[in-house]
C-alpha cells in the first residue's frame, strides 16, 4: 500500500471538487490551490490547502512544497511555474503537455505532426480585417474564428458567416491571439476520455455530446446509434492524439463525426473533462478515480472503464436568476435513478456550470424517457 501520499491540485472548481471526492476515498490527501472556500476546499478539511491562484508563481511554489505529485483541473495555469517546480515534485501530466495544449493553435500544430485529422486552420498574426478576409477566401464561409488561449465553453469562438461579419468578429475577440478554422459539417459530436498511465494508454467508450450555444448540455454514454466500428475508431483516434503528449492522467478528447462517418479532432484537454462526468455512476472507476490512480501509479483494470449501464448526463447551467438552477436540481430529486451533483459555486451567472445530473438505466431508451422531464425544466429555465 502507499504511504500517506499527498496530491496537489491547481484549481478548486467543480472538477477539483470531484477529484477530491475520489482522493478522499483512497485516504489520499488533496491539497488544493485556489481561492478560500472554493468548491473543492469546501469538502476537504485539513491545513494543506493553499490560498491563491494557479496563475501565481509563488502560490504554485508553495503548493509544490506540500505534495508528492501535482496535477491540474484546468489547463489555463502558469506552466512556467510548473516547469520550475518539476525538479522537486512530479507534475502530471507534464508541464510541456499543458503548455502546448493550453494554446489551441499550438495544440493543433503539434497534433498535425502525428497525423491527427482536424479542420483546416490558419493562424492570424495581425488580426486585421484584411488578413481575416484573406483567410476567409482560403477557408470559405462559414468559418470559426477562435482565440488560441483562455478558451472555454465557447467563450473564445465566433462564427463568421460571411465577409460582412469580419468587423464584428474581430471586435468580439479583440486583444486575443487568434486563428481561424474551416467549418466542420458534423452530424454528431463525440468525446472520449483517455487515461494515460506509466505504461499504458487506456480509453473509456465513445460518448455523444450535445452543445447548446457552444456549451456542453448533454452527454449520452455510449453514443446513440453509432456503430461499434466508429466507437472503436474514435477511441483509437483519441488514444493516438493523447499519446502525442508526455505525462500521466486523464485527457478529454472532443471529436466531430462527419457526414461520411469520418472523424476529426475538435480539441483536447489535459485534464478530467465535463464529457466524462457520466463515469461516476456509469462505470466502476470514474474519470476522477482513474486520474488519481494514473498519477499515483496505481493499477487501473481496463474492465473498470467499461460502461455498466447506459447513462445520460445533463449539465445544470446558470439561468436568468441567481437561483434558477436550483429548480432543476429540485425537479431531479423526484426522478428515478437520477444522481444530483451540485458544485456549491454560490450565486449562478447565466451560462455558468452550477451542477449536473446523471441518469442511468437498463436501456438508453429508458434513460431518455426518465431524463426528458428534466430537460424540459432546463429548457424552460433558459427560455
Ligand atoms: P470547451 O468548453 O469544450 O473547452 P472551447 O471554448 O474550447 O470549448 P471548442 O471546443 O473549440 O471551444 O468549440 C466549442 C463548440 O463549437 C464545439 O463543441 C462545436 O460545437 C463548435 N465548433 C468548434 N469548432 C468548430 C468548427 N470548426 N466547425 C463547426 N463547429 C465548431
Ligand atoms: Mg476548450
Ligand atoms: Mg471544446
Amino acid at each position: 500500500m502507499w504511504n500517506s501520499p499527498k496530491v496537489g491540485i491547481l484549481g478548486g472548481g467543480q472538477l477539483g471538487r470531484m477529484l477530491v471526492e475520489s482522493a478522499n476515498r483512497l485516504n489520499i490527501q488533496a491539497n488544493v490551490l485556489d481561492a478560500e472556500n472554493s468548491p473543492a476546499k469546501q469538502i476537504s478539511f485539513h491545513d494543506g490547502h493553499v490560498t491563491g491562484s494557479f496563475k501565481e508563481r509563488e502560490a504554485v511554489r508553495q503548493l509544490a512544497k506540500s505534495c508528492d505529485v501535482m496535477t491540474a483541473e484546468i489547463e489555463h495555469v502558469d506552466t512556467y511555474a510548473l516547469e520550475e517546480v518539476a525538479s522537486e515534485v512530479r507534475v502530471e501530466p507534464s508541464w510541456q503537455a499543458i503548455r502546448t495544449i493550453q494554446n489551441k493553435f499550438n495544440q493543433k500544430e503539434h497534433l498535425r505532426k502525428y497525423g491527427i485529422p482536424m479542420a483546416d486552420h490558419r493562424e492570424l498574426v495581425e488580426n486585421t480585417p484584411e488578413e481575416l478576409a484573406r483567410v476567409g477566401e482560403q477557408l470559405g464561409y462559414p468559418m470559426m474564428l477562435k482565440s488560441k488561449t483562455m478558451a472555454y465553453d465557447g467563450r473564445g469562438n465566433f462564427r463568421v458567416n460571411s465577409k460582412a461579419d469580419i468587423p464584428e468578429a474581430l471586435e468580439a475577440l479583440k486583444d486575443r491571439p487568434l486563428y481561424a478554422e474551416k467549418w466542420a459539417y458534423f452530424k454528431m459530436e463525440l468525446a472520449v476520455m483517455v487515461i494515460k498511465t506509466k505504461d499504458e494508454v487506456l480509453s473509456y467508450p465513445t460518448v455523444e455530446t450535445v452543445q447548446e450555444d457552444s456549451i456542453c448540455k448533454l452527454v449520452y454514454a455510449p453514443a446513440r446509434n453509432v456503430p461499434e466500428a466508429i466507437n472503436r475508431e474514435a477511441q483509437a483516434l483519441a488514444r493516438k492524439a493523447v499519446s502525442a503528449f508526455e505525462g500521466k492522467g486523464a485527457f478529454g478528447v472532443e471529436m466531430f463525426l462527419l457526414e461520411d462517418n469520418s472523424l476529426m479532432l475538435c480539441e483536447l484537454a489535459s485534464r478530467i473533462h465535463n464529457s466524462g462526468h457520466y463515469t461516476i455512476e456509469g462505470c466502476a472507476l470514474s474519470q476522477f478515480d482513474s486520474h488519481i490512480r494514473a498519477i499515483m501509479d496505481l493499477p487501473i483494470p481496463a474492465k473498470s472503464l467499461e460502461i455498466r449501464q447506459p447513462s445520460i448526463m445533463l449539465n445544470i447551467i446558470g439561468g436568468a436568476t441567481p437561483d434558477s438552477h436550483l429548480k432543476a436540481a429540485e425537479s431531479a430529486l423526484s426522478i428515478p435513478n437520477a444522481s444530483i451533483h451540485l458544485y456549491s459555486k454560490g450565486a449562478a451567472k447565466p451560462g455558468r456550470k452550477m451542477g449536473h445530473i446523471t441518469v442511468t438505466a437498463a436501456t438508453m431508451h429508458e434513460a431518455e424517457t426518465m431524463i426528458q422531464p428534466l430537460i424540459d425544466v432546463v429548457d424552460d429555465m433558459r427560455a
